[in-house]
């Protein structure tokens, strides 16, 4: 475990919230930066400590955790509508309406290449990078998609070309270098290129909650930004916003729920999009500098 400096702003000056631990017995402190308010656990487990958690149960078992089987169709499909509803919220068909005929994109952190397979549908030159060894090569093998296992902090574009659109999918909360990603995603897109990326978003939601919040899963998620705070830094590294959107009351799907929880979920879901207070987001940038 190491004390880190805050990724958004470089303070070492940091308020305490609270203590959380893990299914391991594993305690972790959850910090707040006094600077800047990002979020972060602190101090941090190493890239090769965090590994350990992002084993193939990651992927297979821990349904309240990981995924029930995400290598599974119906997980497939679901995750591919998410991406249909939040590209939609984000008015991304007109631009990429706009676009020529061939088109690049990156998705980082790609684990089994869902949307890198998505994108191919829409016509798109698709790529993906992930850390991850078995969802890479469930990507490779089976959807046959061009994607790289490896770090993306240390990846080199095969022939230096540049992409029109990056996407990091519920990906930078597990990083360790944030800024620094988006930093380099940043170089790695053309003049007017676009990133997509969303995460879990530190709001009234997560705050009312505490420890209980469903995103609050420690150590694989090491960031919580704010929607201000994650829209200033993507501003400062050379981004301008094009759109967002805030969604998910907190109100989990059960299979056992009572009719008034199910009426409550229907109305909580729309109201929190509606107010912007949803605990999780969509954002989308072009590059302007
Ligand atoms: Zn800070």
């Amino acid at each position: 475990m190491e004390s880190v400096s805050c990724n958004t702003c470089g303070s070492s000056d940091f308020r305490s919230l609270f203590s959380k631990s893990n299914h391991r017995k594993e305690t972790f402190h959850i910090v707040e930066c006094k600077e800047c308010g990002l979020v972060q656990v602190n101090p941090q487990p190493s890239p090769e400590e965090v590994a350990s958690y992002y084993s193939e149960e990651y992927f297979l078992k821990r349904s309240d955790r990981g995924y029930d089987n995400y290598f599974s169709d119906s997980v497939k499909n679901e995750i591919a509508r998410v991406f249909g509803l939040n590209l939609k919220d984000l008015g991304f068909e007109v631009w990429e309406n706009s676009l020529p005929e061939s088109k690049r994109c990156l998705d980082v952190g790609c684990a089994a290449g869902y949307f890198v397979d998505y994108m191919r549908r829409r016509g798109w030159d698709s790529y993906g990078i992930d850390i991850a060894e078995s969802p890479v090569r469930f990507a490779r093998e089976k959807l046959g998609l061009q994607v790289e296992q490896g770090d993306f902090l240390r990846w080199k574009s095969g022939n230096g070309q540049k992409y029109d659109l990056v996407t990091l999918w519920a990906s930078i909360e597990h990083l360790h270098k944030p800024r620094e990603t988006l930093e380099k995603i940043h170089t790695h897109l053309k003049p007017g290129g676009r990133i997509v990326l969303s995460t879990c978003r530190w709001g009234i939601l997560a705050k009312l909650q505490g420890t209980s919040w469903r995103y609050l899963n420690v150590p694989e998620h090491l960031y919580y930004y704010s929607l201000s705070g994650l829209i200033s830094l993507c501003k400062e590294i050379g981004f301008s916003e094009t759109a967002h959107v805030t969604y998910g009351s907190g109100m989990t799907t059960k299979k056992d729920a009572s009719l008034l929880y199910g009426f409550a979920k229907k109305i909580a879901d729309p109201l929190v999009k509606v107010l912007d207070q949803g605990d999780m987001m969509a954002l989308c940038f072009e590059k302007t500098e």
